[in-house]
């Protein structure tokens, strides 16, 4: 992507409220199949890109974590938090918002929101690795926690994967008839289920998003089939996952960037050199993906910058022409650049 330098200082931002109208007007399937080209096109150029393990601040109630990554022309980084237990406090686990830049000058191009972004982006980056890496004909998903990622985790399998029936299960059952109401007349077969093990029945792919600071054990050796595709999305951070390693041991295990899901994703359950599959490699022709029918696929997504990076690329190319976005004065841009203190006098009241 290329962006002209930036011949005036403001600086174009999209708010949640705008993000929500330019989602309804791309339309939520549309605009997941958008963010997952995007994806898929940033991970097919992988080697251009500056890479980093996020930089994390842990507390005992959660992290706030800072996503930096550029290819040379733009940079971007995005901020998130992880909270489990906002939730109880009416807020969400999770949000976010981002920042594009120009490399050449530094000015930045691009301020959004990324809560819902976040969402989005995370289905498309599953849903693109599904479509590479789910069996054959895969219709069915166990969707374990219905939290706020699982209506966006569905539709992206539909969009991109093909998904006809959607399982759900939550430890809370209001969650999983959340999940369903919204899920209603969206042209998928809405389960709820009463167990984990009654969601995963029929089920070829199975998503775990559920949200804990801790080792838990949302999928236990016995509950997984071979032949299966898993979406572990819900552990990502130190002494937070969500499968038995007696499942990784029986997978072929799939990463964003190696150096950050070490220390994040279910793999931090294994030795350091456990073998692993990054999935730009297998997008590039580089290593091979699914190799049998009875192989477990195990995408361990932990959530890299580079999708940051290329979801923000996708809304900076959406908002041109709309009017889902309004200029931000964030930069101090005097006419004479060194006369920054003239300008802060001429403004005195
Ligand atoms: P959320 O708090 O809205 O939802 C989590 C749900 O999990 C809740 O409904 C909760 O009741 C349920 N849950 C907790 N323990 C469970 C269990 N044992 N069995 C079944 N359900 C259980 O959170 P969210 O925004 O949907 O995020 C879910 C997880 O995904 C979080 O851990 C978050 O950090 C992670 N996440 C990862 C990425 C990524 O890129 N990999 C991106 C966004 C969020």
């Amino acid at each position: 992507m290329t962006l002209a330098p930036s011949d005036k200082a403001l600086v174009p931002f999209v708010s949640v409220d705008n993000m929500m109208k330019l989602v309804h007007h791309i339309g939520i399937e549309p605009m997941l199949a958008g963010l997952a080209d995007y994806i898929e096109a940033d991970f097919r150029r992988w080697s251009l890109f500056d890479k980093t393990p996020r930089i994390a601040s842990h507390s005992e109630e959660g992290v706030i974590e800072l996503m930096p990554t550029s290819d040379g022309e733009v940079y971007g980084f995005k901020y998130v938090n992880g909270h489990p237990k906002n939730t109880k406090a009416g807020l969400q686990t999770v949000t976010a918002f981002g920042l594009l830049a120009n490399v050449g000058n530094g000015y930045p191009v691009l301020l959004s929101e990324m809560t819902v972004l976040t969402a989005l982006r995370t289905a498309a980056t599953s849903a693109m690795v599904a479509k590479h890496l789910a069996p054959k004909g895969a219709d069915t998903m166990a969707m374990i926690g219905a939290g706020a990622q699982s209506e966006f985790q569905s539709l992206a399998m539909k969009a991109l994967v093909g998904l006809k029936s959607v399982r759900l299960y939550d430890i809370d059952p209001a969650a999983t008839e959340k999940a369903a109401h919204n899920l209603t007349g969206m042209g998928l077969e809405v389960v709820a289920c009463q167990s984990p093990e009654a969601a995963m029945e029929g089920a070829q792919i199975i998503t775990t998003c559920t949200a804990d600071k801790q080792y838990a054990t949302i999928l236990t050796d016995n509950m997984v089939g071979n032949g299966v595709h898993i979406n572990a999305i819900g552990g990502d951070c130190p002494g937070k996952t969500e499968l038995a390693a007696g499942v990784l041991q029986r997978s072929t295990i799939f990463v964003e960037y190696p150096e950050q899901t070490r220390i994040e994703g279910e793999i931090q359950q294994l030795d350091p050199d456990h073998p692993v599959t990054e999935m730009w490699q297998v997008l590039s022709g580089e290593a091979p993906g699914r190799t049998s029918a009875e192989q477990i696929t195990l995408f361990d997504s932990v959530g890299f910058a580079i999708e940051d990076f290329s979801a923000l690329r996708y809304i900076r190319d959406h908002i041109g022409g709309t009017d889902y976005y309004m200029d931000l004065d964030l930069l101090a841009d005097p006419d004479d650049p060194r006369d920054l203190f003239g300008m802060l006098q001429r403004a005195a009241p």
